[in-house]
């Protein structure tokens, strides 16, 4: 039965990633998720049901529209295998549980988050509430995170996060942690709990330090550019829901023997 669960949850996953690409390319430019029918960018050529199956019509095109031969992204390819790994993933942490139906949509939520931010430098409020509903809904479907640490997660996060980005906007004259990344992590805290909320943001900050020191090495750091905080994040958010407890509890065992 176990296994069903999981081939389930990979072929609906990488569904699910079909439409998180509609997502990330249509709502950040007010664009409707329904028409018109998707079509390339390009060339403006409707795509055929044939040339829009998750990950095999990517892989068959090579990456190219089958009308004018124009390359399409391989977010398109990444999104889906990674929306369908993480929510066989999900399905091995939760399994036959409502829980692995609320971390399924949360986990989509901050993929999409993550492609967002780093394409256009904003995160989406539809994609933040929808992670601020799992929340909500995890207090029912997951009782081992208790009500009142939810609560403590999504208002105490957000107020740190809205403190810091003050304080830190301040040390460097400029907007640092927008606004976006603070309802963000208020609503992973009611997902997570201010435990794994608080290891959230501290991984989040080190995958930051290494994707700056990533881009120094390369030679492409620019000390102007921008640099959108919401991907770490939210893929830090990510690893807690599957690792976070377990990732304290061997931290904790250190001391307590
Ligand atoms: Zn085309």
């Amino acid at each position: 039965m176990e296994v069903l669960l999981y081939v389930f949850s990979a072929l609906l996953g990488v569904c699910v990633g079909s439409f998180l690409n509609v997502v990330i390319y249509r709502l950040p430019n007010g664009m409707s998720l329904i028409r018109p029918a998707s079509h390339c960018p390009s060339c403006g050529e409707k795509i055929r049901w044939y040339d829009n199956i998750p990950l095999l019509s990517w892989l068959i095109l090579r990456g190219r529209c089958r009308h004018c031969g124009e390359r399409i992204s391989p977010r398109y390819f990444l999104v889906e295998l990674l929306c369908g790994l993480l929510w066989v993933c999900s399905a091995l942490k939760f399994g036959f549980s409502p829980m692995t139906l609320v971390a399924d949509v949360a986990l989509s939520a901050l993929l999409a988050q993550v492609f967002v931010d780093f394409e256009h430098m904003i995160l989406l409020d539809s994609l933040t509430l929808t992670l601020a509903l799992c929340g909500v809904a995890a207090i029912f479907a997951d009782p081992s995170v208790l009500w009142w640490e939810r609560l403590i997660g999504g208002f105490g996060g957000g107020l740190l996060l809205f403190g810091l980005g003050f304080v830190i906007s301040k040390a460097v004259k400029r907007e640092a942690l927008g606004f976006g990344d603070v309802k963000l992590t208020a609503a992973a805290g009611l997902l997570l709990g201010w435990k794994n909320l608080a290891l959230g943001l501290f991984l989040a900050a080190v995958l930051g330090v290494f994707y700056l020191l990533g881009k120094k090495i390369a030679g492409r750091y620019d000390r102007e550019e921008a640099f959108p905080f919401g991907p770490f994040l939210a893929a830090a958010f990510a690893l807690c829901l599957f690792f976070g407890t377990d990732l304290i509890n061997w931290y904790l065992g250190l001391f307590l023997g």
